[in-house]
């Protein structure tokens, strides 16, 4: 990893949990590099391409991803490379819920509760802090005509996608909890 992907992850790791990762308001590149470090592989190509904008890292999650559909599914080099865009992309650029700012919760303000007794999962996304991305974007991505993508495809991509979330949030998670043992 380089000095200046550890600079560009630290500085989006601060960012999204605000008052300071994992707790720790003063935590350095070297503390993000040490916790990354031993995440599952995929996982730490997952998260150096979205918040550290590596391209190779995006670049090799691509290429094995696709690999992966290619060997599943039986289908040409191209069509499993799009296949695989389709399942990154909105992983690496969600929309986020416009209601609850991505954050999943709703915190009104309520004369005799706190804000943490106040909060409620936000309605509009279900709690998940994003927006659906529609699928006849994903089939664009995937150059794949959108009937083909409905029907061989749809399911299939939405599951690699869920796998790539549950990705993020455990290698995230688990950053965090290196990051309390640094602090
Ligand atoms: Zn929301």
């Amino acid at each position: 990893m380089s000095a200046e992907w550890i600079a560009k992850l630290t500085a989006k790791m601060r960012q999204i949990d605000g008052a300071g990762f994992g707790g720790t308001p003063e935590i350095s590149s070297i503390d993000i590099a040490a916790a990354l470090s031993g995440s599952h592989r995929r996982g730490y190509l997952l998260v150096l391409t979205k918040y550290a904008d590596d391209n190779s890292a995006g670049n090799a999650l691509w290429s094995e991803l696709a690999e992966e559909i290619k060997r599943e599914r039986v289908c040409s080099h191209d069509v499993a490379r799009g296949v695989a865009l389709a399942c990154i992309y909105p992983v690496v650029n969600p929309s986020l819920c416009g209601v609850c700012n991505g954050r999943g919760y709703i915190y009104p303000r309520l004369k005799d509760k706190t804000i943490e007794e106040a909060a409620r999962p936000c309605s509009s996304c279900r709690g998940i802090g994003r927006t659906n991305f529609p699928e006849r974007q994903r089939a664009i991505i995937a150059r794949i005509p959108k009937s083909t993508w409905w029907d061989r495809w749809k399911e299939y991509a939405a599951e690699k996608e869920e796998y790539l979330w549950l990705l993020e949030s455990s290698t995230l998670q688990r950053m965090r909890e290196q990051l309390k043992v640094v602090a």
